[in-house]
């Protein structure tokens, strides 16, 4: 498994009037080839600015203050100039990443071609000719099962799921190696969600491509992931392969997400945790554990002390008291 991306204790923050703002606050992961990394969390919990940070997207007044992104072995945040702010254009990448948003009618431009769309980041990276183009083009058309005189349309000539594929073309034109999802399938029906799931699927085991997943929706990171991260106030606080999430949660906050997801089932008495209260304000996040405010298991230490990720079990990480080298702490 050859690792793609690793990002060690990213730390992006926002200077604002009111404050710094940790939007991502030390967060490590890796992402091997092939594979996907879910990140999932409630708004606010840094998972979209997890993404930008690594597209070199952060907006002002966000800057990436410390940590690294190694993409294919090189630290994004040394390639400019010494500023660690500065991720490189992603223009210039020799291997791109490229990026898929949820919003499939804001994130095309209306005054562009189908063809034009998709070939955008091509002709930004190679000098192609007319015809190297088209073919490409075609070629990229028919892999999101679209038709070839799509080519000559506008965005606004499609529906939402259409426009998604078209999206997903355009990100597969430079041959990217890592492409990022945020929130790819939000913004559509429920009834084309899958179609365009199954159609990334597909695709990555054709190019062996790697995801880096930000969505709300566990069941979306449960279907497409091979890892997921569970984010809180800019901390990765759980992460496990998505078959032992899903039934041995260890962390509280995920357990209430899993909870709080799931039908009630009249018969079967889950161990149900409800969450207490609203997320806090990450200008003035609660000391030691974010979480400790709305912990049903809240202990002393809980409000002093920062819980680190550790391992719960091979593969399976949790930051929480409760647990100290895999085995629960007594009381
Ligand atoms: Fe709850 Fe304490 Fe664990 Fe945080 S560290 S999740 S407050 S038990
Ligand atoms: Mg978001």
């Amino acid at each position: 498994n050859d690792l793609i991306l690793r990002v060690q204790d990213l730390q992006t923050h926002f200077f604002t009037r009111t404050g710094v703002v940790k939007a991502v606050d030390g967060i490590s992961f890796e992402l091997h080839r092939g594979e996907t990394l879910g990140i999932v969390g409630e708004s606010g919990s840094g998972k979209s600015m997890t993404a930008w940070s690594i597209l070199g997207m952060v907006p002002h007044p966000g800057r990436i203050v410390g940590g690294s992104i190694h993409y294919l072995g090189e630290n994004l945040l040394d390639k400019s100039k010494g500023e660690m702010q500065d991720i490189r254009e992603r223009r210039n990448f020799k291997a791109s990443v490229q990026a898929v948003f949820q919003d499939p009618w804001s994130s095309l431009n209306p005054r562009m071609r189908v063809d034009q769309i998709i070939s955008e980041p091509l002709v930004t990276h190679r000098s192609l000719s007319r015809a190297e183009v088209r073919s490409q083009v075609q070629e990229l058309l028919q892999v999101v099962g679209l038709h070839p005189f799509h080519a000559e349309r506008y965005p606004h000539e499609f529906s939402g799921g259409q426009r998604q594929r078209i999206a997903i073309a355009r990100a597969l034109s430079t041959r990217p190696k890592l492409i990022v999802l945020d929130e790819p399938v939000s913004a559509l029906d429920v009834s084309i969600r899958a179609q365009i799931l199954n159609l990334l699927k597909e695709l990555q085991s054709t190019y062996n491509l790697s995801y880096l997943l930000i969505a709300h929706n566990l069941a979306t990171v449960r279907y497409m992931s091979h890892t997921v991260g569970v984010m809180y106030l800019g901390k990765i606080v759980e992460e496990s392969p998505p078959a032992e999430l899903f039934t041995n949660a260890q962390h509280p906050y995920t357990r209430a997400l899993i909870s709080a997801s799931l039908p009630a089932h009249p018969r079967q008495r889950r161990e149900e945790i409800v969450l207490a209260g609203e997320v806090p304000s990450p200008l003035n996040p609660p000391g030691g554990c974010t979480f400790h405010p709305r912990c049903p298991f809240v202990m002393e230490r809980c409000s002093v002390d920062i819980p680190l990720l550790k391992a719960y079990s091979s593969g399976h990480m949790t930051a929480c008291h409760l647990y100290e080298d895999g085995v629960p702490v007594a009381g």
